[in-house]
């Protein structure tokens, strides 16, 4: 299926916003690519911030607009200004210059083919820096394979087996088939050369040989290559990050790296949500260390997981404009 944005089916939402002629589609983008922020982040993995700092930039606007979002000020598109592809491309060549490990697309889904092309623009004016996708996990495979040759590092969210939490949390019950699809396609693309890449929609069998290392770091540590699976502790929601856990763990075994997260905050409005009461509070530590050790107990080894009180406000960045 080609991907194009009037009538807009960039992702699996499908919404069909006329989005060339100025509509919004769901995700609140149009024809504009909309960013809030771009700056050193140092808050990301160790093997993504490094100590340089992760080069993010921050997209306004989601696909998915969960109820508990941690950037809401951005996800309802609120904040950002409007930027063209060689703006986009300038501003990649800029957090190079500034030092970054990596350029880190935050939340991208939305914009995924105007992104491809700025990252090919900037590549061509000497970006050398991985480049980091840094997604919701609900895209489609096509606009996963479209990013080829041009996304070293996915840093994927895997939010949900449950339906049903899916559609409560985050308007979209067919969350978990979506993610389990476009991880298949992210550990595919690294795995595989892009000149050796099936045609775009083909069916891929990630039981295939891969020709290259499903992980690949430099000698400071920084993932130059590979996939990492975040999932987001929710509090009260021990089983569904067990289920995630479990699927990666034993679809994909060492070959990908699960980032386990503490850090949900409650955030402002969530109290207005009578039906989500049990996000009224941050994830106890008994939570946080039960779903670590299931994961110990299950194998798995290459986990990456938060000490300490890492729930803060504070850690969400400022949604300023810095760098754009
Ligand atoms: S990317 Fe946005 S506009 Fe396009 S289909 Fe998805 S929600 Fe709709």
């Amino acid at each position: 299926m080609n991907l194009h944005t009037s009538p807009c089916n960039l992702c699996p939402r499908e919404c069909g916003a006329d989005r060339d002629a100025g509509e919004k589609g769901y995700c609140r983008a149009d024809s504009s690519i909309y960013v809030a922020r771009a700056a050193l982040h140092y808050w990301e993995e160790p093997c993504i911030s490094g100590k340089g700092g992760s080069g993010t930039v921050f997209f306004s606007g989601c696909n998915l607009r969960c109820v508990y979002c941690q950037n809401h000020e951005i996800a309802l598109g609120g904040a950002g200004k409007p930027v063209t592809v060689e703006r986009l491309a300038e501003i990649f060549l800029e957090l190079q210059d500034k030092g970054a490990e990596n350029i880190n697309l935050v939340t991208p889904d939305h914009y995924v083919t105007a992104v491809a092309k700025a990252v090919r623009q900037a590549k061509e004016q000497g970006l050398f820096l991985p480049i980091v996708y840094n997604g919701s996990g609900y895209e489609k495979p096509e606009a996963i394979r479209s990013l080829a040759g041009i996304v070293d590092v996915f840093l994927t969210d895997f939010k949900y087996m449950d339906a049903s939490l899916a559609e409560k949390f985050s308007h979209a019950p067919d969350y978990p088939e979506r993610a389990k699809r476009a991880l298949h396609e992210m550990v595919y693309i690294i795995q595989n050369r892009p000149s050796d890449m099936d045609a775009p929609g083909q069916t891929v069998d990630i039981t295939s040989d891969f020709k290259h290392p499903a992980l690949c770091f430099d000698d400071n540590g920084i993932l130059r290559r590979g996939v990492i699976v975040r999932h987001l502790l929710l509090p009260g929601h021990k089983k569904n990050a067990k289920d995630v856990i479990r699927y990666v763990h034993e679809t994909y075994g060492e070959s990908v790296i699960l980032s386990i997260m503490n850090q949900y905050t409650p955030v402002c409005g969530i109290a207005e949500r009578t039906d989500c009461k049990e996000l009224y509070r941050k994830v106890t530590r008994r939570e946080y260390e039960a779903v670590v050790e299931y994961a110990i107990g299950l194998g798995v080894k290459n986990a990456l997981i938060q000490e300490g009180d890492t729930a803060k406000e504070s850690f969400v960045p400022a949604f300023d404009g810095e760098g754009v």
